[in-house]
């Protein structure tokens, strides 16, 4: 978009979030877009965009609040969404790896271990997998043999396969 829209409808185009900040407070707050149209009309203000921050209230509700309204892209919100979720994979992955190494000599059933698997579920998807490793992670007594390393192989490979931003450090 070039310059400021024109009314806040305007950032439909753009699948744009707006947020909303108190200069006088310092609050703020990111508001869906057909929230922030619906909260101005509900206020009695118009959603012309130099205008309708006079319908925002301050997110803390201070007594002299100072509104201003930013747009952020869609772009924007993808790219930290995208970054959040590289590093919930990989954080996972490298505790679940550091897991593995330790497990030809110790059970390694740790509340860390437990945490990785659930965060890993929605990417992994196939919760066979992950109780593969709290299995091999939890049985005792230990072998050499009841190691986490094939568990682990398996989750990170259905990963790659499903194009997660898995990191080379991560890869089996
Ligand atoms: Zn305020």
């Amino acid at each position: 978009m070039v310059g400021p829209p024109k009314n806040l409808s305007d950032l439909r185009r753009i699948e744009a979030q707006v947020r909303v900040t108190c200069t006088s407070c310092k609050a703020t707050e990111v508001w869906e877009l057909d929230a922030l149209i619906t909260e101005v009309g509900n206020n009695g203000g118009n959603t012309d965009w130099h205008t309708a921050r006079y319908a925002v209230k301050c997110p803390r509700r201070c007594a002299s609040p100072i509104i201003s309204l930013l747009p952020i892209p869609f772009g924007k919100q993808h790219a930290r969404s995208q970054a959040h979720r590289h590093a919930l994979i990989n954080l996972s992955l490298q505790i679940l790896r550091e897991a593995a190494g330790r497990s030809p000599v110790q059970a390694v059933g740790t509340i860390e271990v437990r945490l990785a698997l659930h965060v890993l579920r929605p990417f992994v998807k196939d919760p066979q997998l992950l109780a593969e490793f709290w299995k091999a992670a939890t049985v005792e007594p230990r072998h050499p043999w009841t190691s986490c390393h094939l568990p682990y192989r398996r989750i990170a490979q259905r990963l790659m396969e499903r194009g997660a931003p898995v990191e080379q450090q991560n890869q089996p």
